[in-house]
């Protein structure tokens, strides 16, 4: 194949054809394309664009590169739900189990994290003996039997994408929405869905900083999901501060199960936040696949099934049927902390919280091992921050503003710092954060 000319037409601002993009993933998915010419396509695409039919042949052409999942005939439609990331953000480990309680086969196939933003996958690698990496034939069973899966892509999907994203990386030629929107998309039609819902986060800690560059990414993905057939919404989220009270793998785990175990007026108020995503992501797909007619009465229907305790029972059966040990699970519940130090970080003095910067928290838990540097670091799955007090709160000097897990002192001590400027302590309250800016459908 000669590249050379289809370079030079997107240098120059031209279109290409449906053919020529299909030619080109193929080309990309066999390995055929040298990197320093897909580094040069990339680099034209990032600043002429693609228009919206040219992303879409590249975002089919990119989820026809490897396996597809079939499902079989089922009542129960297929739904996701998939996060752009931020810190804190364990929305998809109670999530899951919801959906699967509410009547959805849920294919969930998530990533892991890179930089200050938490993965799904590293969090559940926490869970003794919990396999994240299945076959596909395997991931189709256990949707069909427990109703929900989440997991890795495998080996033979969407190898477009992984070639793709791994040039992008080095290049940067990341934040190019045409390519952000393929990738993701790409791998969400993998799943054969009929809904999805997209969480795109702004703010401190998300990959979009600005409302704006978030709005337009989730507009570009919600008209092509929709154009595709698959129902696709998006929420606009701020990303700020942390969803919950814990971030770090195994306390985001743990927090997760006590999302699962809440109930409605008992909830801790630590809960809050993260309960309320929780059902507003439930409620929307509930309205997508018109299992409810009104987004209250999809919240009633999705809050009355969290509170029966069933999806705790359904996150349990997902467990078993990805390899858990759940006596180990339960054990290492049952503690306070897995990591060998604890370290309390107070309030310098009365007054509000009005800053819990997701930023900072993000860093230091990568800092402290819980995150990675690069795509090969090894993750410490226990350290981390719990206890995170939220902006609005009240506090006496003195009072717990976080506990940081830390496998060292050391450790604990080099964080504590930058994690007492994360907070920010005044006399006035601030105003009430709005996690849901927005819904784009
Ligand atoms: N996440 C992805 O999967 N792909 C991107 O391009 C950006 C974020």
């Amino acid at each position: 194949m000669n590249f050379l000319p289809l370079i030079e037409s997107k240098r120059d601002g031209q279109t290409l054809t449906a053919a020529q993009i299909r030619e080109i993933i193929a080309a990309c998915a066999r390995a055929e394309i040298p990197d320093y010419q897909m580094a040069a396509f990339l680099m034209a695409v990032y600043f002429r664009g693609l228009d919206p039919a040219e992303t879409r042949e590249m975002t089919l052409a990119m989820r026809d590169s490897g396996d597809v999942l079939k499902f079989p005939a089922d009542p129960r439609p297929l739904a996701d739900k998939h996060s752009t990331g931020g810190v804190g953000d364990k929305v998809s480990l109670p999530l899951a189990p919801l959906l699967a309680c509410l009547g959805f086969r849920v294919p969930m196939i998530s990533g892991r994290g890179l930089g200050i933003t938490g993965g799904t996958l590293d969090k559940l690698d926490s869970i003794p003996g919990f396999k994240t990496s299945l076959p596909a034939g395997r991931i189709i069973e256990i949707v069909q039997t427990v109703g929900c899966v989440i997991c890795g892509q495998t080996e033979r999907m969407v190898p477009a994408d992984k070639n793709l994203y791994a040039l992008r990386d080095v290049t940067g030629t990341v934040p190019s929405v045409p390519l952000i929107v393929a990738s993701i998309l790409s791998k969400k039609l993998t799943e054969s869905l009929d809904a999805l819902l997209l969480d795109v986060k702004f703010g401190a800690a998300a990959f979009m900083p600005t409302i704006e560059k978030a709005r337009e990414l989730a507009q570009a993905m919600v008209t092509l999901g929709n154009n595709c057939g698959v129902n696709t919404r998006a929420l606009l989220t701020n990303m700020d501060t942390p969803l919950g009270r814990a971030a770090g793998n195994w306390l985001e785990v743990k927090e997760a199960v006590a999302c699962l175990e809440s109930r409605a007026g008992g909830t801790p108020a630590l809960l809050c936040d993260l309960r309320d995503l929780v059902l507003a992501c439930a409620a929307h797909l509930l309205l997508q696949t018109r299992k409810a007619r009104s987004l209250e009465g999809a919240r009633v229907q999705a809050e009355d099934c969290l509170n029966s305790g069933a999806p705790r029972r359904k996150w349990d059966e997902m467990l078993l049927a990805q390899g858990a040990d759940l006596d180990a699970f339960n054990r290492k519940l049952a503690l306070d902390h897995t990591a060998p130090v604890v370290m309390e970080i107070t309030s310098p003095r009365d007054g509000f919280v009005s800053r819990c910067d997701a930023r900072i928290i993000g860093e230091v838990i990568r800092d402290l091992g819980g995150g990675r540097l690069a795509k090969e670091s090894q993750i410490n799955y226990d350290v981390g921050v719990d206890s995170l007090a939220k902006p609005g709160e009240e506090k006496t000097e003195g009072s717990l503003l976080a506990r940081v897990h830390a496998a060292h002192e050391r450790e604990a001590k080099a964080v504590s710092g930058a994690l007492e400027g994360g907070f920010q302590v005044l006399l006035e309250p601030p105003r009430e954060p709005l996690r849901i800016h927005e819904v784009i459908k």
